[in-house]
């Protein structure tokens, strides 16, 4: 009796240590999940760059002192072309080293507009207290380029996001909606890009106030970018009532953010891009040029 028992007691204690040793080996992997699952998925997107599964595409213009800069009614202070200045070139003034130094308003070229950049969002983050995570964001792009070639003033609709949906499923959560209206095309000639007409008031195609209400109201979208000069058709929107230029006064007052002169619009599928939103970090800025990359799988 005495022997069975003692089995019964070491079995007992066997099994006792083999399920605690089972349940340590389980919770190990799961800490190996948490701790190495991230670095597997940095890891994969890594191989799909270097075997092209998932290419790189620049979505911002080039600076240079020949791209179009916007200009405001005379009354208004104006935002300045980019300038580039020689330091020195393998010269005298340094014999070893190239270096220039630039100048260029925060709102030149590609750039992010801050959520602060308007009065209804006063109260908001400047560009380097943007959210991190807010930068890097799938891209939902809209294809309107045959309405903007019929119309330069044209705005985009509710109805152009909704036929969007129909084909691509719901916005994604945090996307940037990016319209590509063709007008990138037009970058290297800025008369054409800016398309000021005989009074001095450019016509260009942007967000219309249904689209703008849908997305923020009915969607969780990160903000909105355009290849054109403003999120504005700026022709029609600086009469707009209640609030002229409403898509900035909206966007920001709902503390979202904005690209203008998005690059390369029409090298994007329609849904599947992500893109990397690297602004400059302008202390307290309204806004930032921005380097922009969109991974393309
Ligand atoms: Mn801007």
């Amino acid at each position: 009796m005495k022997q069975r028992a003692m089995v019964l007691v070491l079995s007992a204690v066997l099994a006792l240590t083999a399920a605690s040793c089972a349940t340590r080996e389980a919770n190990s992997e799961a800490d190996d999940g948490a701790a190495n699952g991230g670095a597997r998925q940095l890891a994969r997107l890594l191989r799909s760059l270097d075997s092209g599964k998932v290419k790189v595409v620049d979505c911002s213009f080039t600076y240079s002192p020949e791209m179009p800069s916007i200009s405001l009614p005379p009354q208004f202070g104006q935002n300045p072309p980019f300038e580039l200045h020689p330091i020195s070139r393998y010269d005298e003034k340094g014999p070893a080293w190239y270096w220039n130094w630039f100048k260029m308003g925060e709102h030149t070229g590609t750039h992010v507009d801050a959520p602060n950049h308007w009065v209804s969002g006063k109260a908001n983050v400047g560009v380097d207290r943007m959210e991190l995570k807010n930068l890097i964001v799938p891209a939902a792009v809209l294809d309107v380029t045959k309405q903007a070639a019929a119309n330069n003033d044209y705005e985009v609709m509710r109805d152009d996001l909704l036929g969007w949906e129909k084909q691509h499923g719901r916005v994604p959560k945090n996307a940037m909606v990016v319209m590509n209206s063709g007008w990138g095309q037009r970058w290297s000639d800025a008369k054409r890009y800016i398309n000021q007409d005989d009074k001095g008031l450019p016509h260009n195609p942007g967000f219309g106030e249904s689209a703008v209400e849908f997305l923020l109201k009915e969607r969780e979208i990160a903000g909105l970018a355009v290849d054109s000069v403003s999120t504005e058709a700026l022709a029609l929107a600086g009469g707009k009532k209640p609030n002229p230029y409403p898509v900035h006064f909206a966007v920001h007052a709902a503390a979202k953010y904005q690209i203008e002169a998005f690059a390369n619009a029409d090298q994007l599928p329609p849904a599947g891009a992500v893109l990397v939103i690297a602004p400059i970090k302008i202390k307290d800025g309204s806004g930032a040029p921005a380097r922009i990359l969109a991974l393309v799988p």
